[in-house]
């Protein structure tokens, strides 16, 4: 296994690389998700909100590789709090048919209800409850993290938030390294086309590319793992899941790493966590 491991802050190991499913249909989970596995990632990224449990949870059985699984708790509905999230956990684990999650994060830091504060209440229980390894949040402010802190003295083990070369994160990064809190990238590739300002179009990106014979794609993951991010690319192609699993045999120098943070320009794509609440 070649992808490195960080330890998080209740003493498990987590592959610093794996591979995001959002956006990818039922139809094509199974097999798109055997073919990460098959190209040596072993760490998969879904979310009840994905709608492609159960299907990741078919291909890694059929692995049969010990494979690290993130899912989240979705929780814009009418019910929040402790009683919805418990339930929800189990929804989840029964979809996906494993004999543990490795990990569960609140998805977004829903306010209204009993709250997100309600919700961590109920997964730092099921953390003793449950076949669950560690428990995180994402999407959360550091005012939001420090809510639930003090609310349960339960530190989240991850934080995963939207983090890539335009949007960098440095505030909340120094803050988490601070509380031990791991900082893992969502849309660690600028999602691709999907925003006006893209990514790994950047002439930055490419010139550091050509220097090392690599992609503006495989510079980018390289980045997230030298700035110490665990990251997540998603994609459906097999030839660009075996490209971006390729990042574990070059290295960017100083100068890259800084001409990379050169490039940082508060380029948020979601909403901001701090001013948004998902409608009920
Ligand atoms: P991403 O930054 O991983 O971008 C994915 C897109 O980039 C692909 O659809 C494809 O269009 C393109 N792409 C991928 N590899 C490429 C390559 N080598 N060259 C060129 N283009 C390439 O965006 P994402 O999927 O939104 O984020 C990754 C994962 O993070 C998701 O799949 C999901 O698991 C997670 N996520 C979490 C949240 C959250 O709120 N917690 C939000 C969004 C995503």
């Amino acid at each position: 296994d070649p992808t490195p491991h960080l330890e998080l802050n209740d003493g498990s190991c987590i592959p610093q690389l794996g591979f995001g499913v959002f956006l990818i249909d039922q139809g094509d989970t199974r097999e798109t998700v055997a073919t990460a596995l098959s190209t040596g990632y072993r760490h998969v990224d879904t979310a009840a909100a994905y709608g492609n449990e159960a299907q990741v949870g078919e291909a890694v059985r059929g692995s049969g590789e010990q494979v690290y699984v993130t899912t989240k708790y979705f929780n814009p509905g009418d019910d929040h709090g402790r009683s919805d999230a418990t339930a929800a956990f189990g929804a989840s684990f029964d979809r996906l048919g494993l004999d543990h999650i490795d990990l569960y994060l609140i998805h977004w830091p829903v306010r209204a209800g009993g709250g997100f504060v309600e919700s961590w209440r109920a997964l730092t229980q099921l953390r003793t409850d449950a076949p669950l390894r560690s428990i995180g949040v994402s999407n959360f402010s550091s005012a939001q993290l420090e809510r639930i802190v003090d609310a349960t003295g339960v530190t989240p083990a991850v934080n995963q938030v939207e983090l890539h070369p335009y949007f960098q994160q440095t505030a909340l990064r120094r803050y988490h390294a601070q509380r031990g809190i791991a900082t893992e990238a969502w849309g660690p590739l600028g999602q691709g086309n999907r925003h006006a300002e893209k990514v790994l179009a950047d002439p930055v990106l490419a010139r550091i590319g050509r220097a090392h014979g690599r992609t503006a794609g495989q510079v980018v993951i390289r980045w997230h793992l030298q700035i110490g991010t665990i990251v997540i690319p998603k994609s459906g192609d097999p030839s660009r899941i075996r490209e971006n699993f390729a990042v574990f045999d070059f290295e960017l120098t100083a100068d890259d790493m800084a001409a990379i943070a050169a490039l940082d320009r508060g380029g948020r794509n979601g909403p901001d966590p701090d001013t948004y609440d998902f409608p009920k």
